[in-house]
C-alpha cells in the first residue's frame, strides 16, 4: 500500500479490501467516499456494522438469526408449530418465506454434513432438532435441505435419526434442479417444490 496516504485510512483500504469481491481499486474508491461523506453517513455505516455484530444471535429454538431469544417466527402465534421445516442456512429461511406459503416454523442446520471439510454432524444443530422432535407434539418434518449431495446426504442422515419417533417426513419434490440451492431457486420453483412434497423415502 502506497504510504502518501495515512495509516488509517490505509487500514480503511486494507478492510475493504477483505470484502468479497471488493479488489484493491475498488477498496480505495470506498475508502475515499467514506472520508469525504458527511459524518453522519459514515458513522451511520459504522453503527449497521457494530449493530449486526452485537445485536444479532441464534433464536433458542430454531436457530435462525435473530436480535431476541426466540425469532419472529417462533414467537408468530399464527404459525404452526407442529411443522418442522429443516433447512441448511438462514438464508434459505428468507428464500422459503419470500414464497409465502409457508406457515410452518424452521429448523436452521447451521450447513451440511460435509467429512471432507472437516463438517460433523456434532457441528450443526442436528441433536437440538432430535430433541425438539421428541419433546413436541411435532406432526410433519420438512426437509429442505439444499438438492445436491451434500443437503442429500445430511437430510438420509437426519431422517435415520428421526424415525425412530415416528414422526412423518418429507421433502420437498424433486421440481428443483440437482445439484441447484434453495437459496438460488425461483420462487415459483420452489413453491411448486413445497407443494409437492413427498414422503420421505
Ligand atoms: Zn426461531
Amino acid at each position: 500500500m502506497s504510504t502518501a496516504y495515512t495509516e488509517s485510512l490505509n487500514k480503511l483500504i486494507e478492510e475493504f479490501g477483505k470484502l468479497p469481491g471488493i479488489g484493491p481499486k475498488t477498496a480505495q474508491r470506498l475508502a475515499f467516499y467514506i472520508l469525504k461523506a458527511q459524518p453522519t453517513e459514515a458513522m451511520a455505516l459504522a453503527h449497521a456494522i457494530k449493530d449486526v455484530k452485537t445485536r444479532i444471535k441464534r433464536c433458542e429454538i430454531c436457530y435462525n438469526y435473530s436480535e431476541q431469544q426466540t425469532c419472529e417466527i417462533c414467537s408468530d402465534t399464527k404459525r404452526d408449530k407442529e411443522i418442522i421445516c429443516i433447512v441448511e442456512q438462514p438464508k434459505d429461511v428468507i428464500a422459503m418465506e419470500k414464497t409465502g406459503t409457508c406457515k410452518w416454523v424452521y429448523h436452521v442446520l447451521g450447513g451440511h454434513i460435509a467429512p471432507l471439510d472437516n463438517v460433523e454432524p456434532d457441528d450443526l444443530t442436528i441433536d437440538k432438532l432430535v430433541e425438539r422432535v421428541r419433546n413436541g407434539n411435532i406432526k410433519e418434518v420438512i426437509m429442505a435441505t439444499n438438492p445436491n449431495i451434500a443437503g442429500d446426504g445430511t437430510a438420509l442422515y437426519i431422517s435415520s435419526l428421526l424415525k425412530i419417533t415416528g414422526v412423518k417426513i418429507t421433502r420437498l419434490a424433486r421440481g428443483l434442479p440437482t445439484g441447484s440451492t434453495i437459496e438460488y431457486a425461483s420462487g415459483k420453483m420452489l413453491t411448486d417444490a413445497i407443494i409437492g412434497r413427498q414422503e420421505f423415502e
